[in-house]
């Protein structure tokens, strides 16, 4: 089977290069400009503003969720709102104890250090992070044997905004340390369609309202995929049309781009079918399903399957992943009759 290629395709929600330079336009800069993530925003609001007041630092900070759902966005938002810097990285870029003492103590007082995938730091750099986190000082050990010297450097307050795909990830020494902890959800279709009406604004495309809400509903619920189609049906509005985005030039775009009317490619198609074809619809292990459509475990646990569980599209059952009704009569595809006559859908 053709291996399937999540990293360039159109409903990615991963970055792809030059995407997310920290000058992106479309990136809000204060909390009223994030739209959606009501609770989550609430909650920040409140804590953001006690802090303030209390002229400390704000606690560290766990946002968990899918990719492209406005975590880096979020984490700006906050230093923006403290009136602080903002330093980002990521766990697999920290790849020595020593790299996290350099970042920590190059940071300002009240300063917003962003990591990026904090379930990828190794043990050795989460050693460090604990008293960073806790006392906010670092150990560091020089030279080897009678050399051997041992230094307690003080660091700033700083707060610490750690991202990751899934909290389960994360150790619970780690977990525990995070004061907040805010879980980001797919947006809503009006939602996105507010995010998209926003940025076509920004970059001074006309577009109707129900050609957003056209994109909206296929951009899987991500910000980050929104943004993405909103400047490719721009292109075919501009050639094919008077520039404008109508419901019908949104239409004709996706259908190009192989985009299904709720948001599906190619690619998603193909693990479906998969899961017809090889495992009569499942219960199929997660392992096994990866394997047979050449894909990560993980790329389809955080990426995939979100969105697809989002629309009741797919189960996941204590037995494996099974298909529902609703995809098969979406896609089109007829579960096999089991031994005994039967045709068992995961509802
Ligand atoms: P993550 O860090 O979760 O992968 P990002 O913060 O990089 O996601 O967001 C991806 C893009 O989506 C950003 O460039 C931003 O323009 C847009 N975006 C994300 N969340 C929102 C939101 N709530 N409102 C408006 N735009 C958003």
């Amino acid at each position: 089977m053709e291996e399937l290629d999540f990293e360039n395709r159109l409903v990615s929600p991963t970055e792809i290069m030059g995407e997310n330079d920290s000058d992106n336009p479309l990136r809000p800069r204060t909390l009223r400009d994030y739209i959606g993530q009501e609770k989550a925003k609430e909650n920040l609001a409140v804590f953001m503003e006690a802090a303030k007041q209390r002229h400390e630092s704000l606690d560290h900070v766990l946002l968990y969720g899918p990719p492209g759902l406005g975590k880096t966005t979020l984490s700006g938002i906050i230093a923006n709102e403290m009136g602080v810097n903002l330093r980002i990285t990521s766990g697999p870029a920290i790849e020595k104890p020593g790299d996290l003492a350099a970042i920590l103590t190059n940071l300002n007082e009240g300063d917003v250090l962003f990591i990026d995938e904090i379930h990828r730091i190794s043990r050795a750099v989460e050693e460090i992070l604990y008293p960073a986190m806790e006392d906010f000082a670092i150990d560091i050990v020089t030279g080897k044997g009678q050399m051997a010297a041992s230094y307690h450097l003080p660091l700033p307050h700083f707060t610490l905004v750690g991202a990751t795909t899934r909290a389960g990830q994360l150790t619970a020494p780690l977990r525990d340390r995070f004061g907040v902890s805010l879980r980001l959800e797919l947006y809503t279709p009006e939602e996105l369609a507010s995010i998209i009406r926003r940025s076509a604004g920004i970059l001074h495309i006309g577009i109707e309202p129900d050609g957003a809400l056209e994109i909206a509903s296929r951009s899987r619920g991500t910000p980050r995929i929104a943004n993405r189609m909103l400047k490719r049906v721009r292109d075919f509005a501009q050639v094919l049309s008077d520039g404008v985005i109508t419901l019908d030039t949104a239409r004709t775009a996706l259908e190009r781009l192989e985009v299904d009317e709720l948001g599906l490619d190619a690619n998603d198609r193909r693990m479906l079918t998969a899961l017809v074809k090889f495992y009569r619809g499942g219960p199929v292990g997660l392992e096994t399903l990866a394997a047979a459509i050449g894909e990560e475990a993980v790329t389809i646990e955080d990426v995939i399957e979100p969105y697809l569980m989002q629309i009741g599209f797919l189960n996941r059952t204590p037995r494996g992943r099974c298909i529902t009704r609703a995809a098969c009569l979406h896609l089109g595809l007829e579960l096999e009759e089991a031994q005994d006559g039967q045709i068992r859908f995961s509802e």
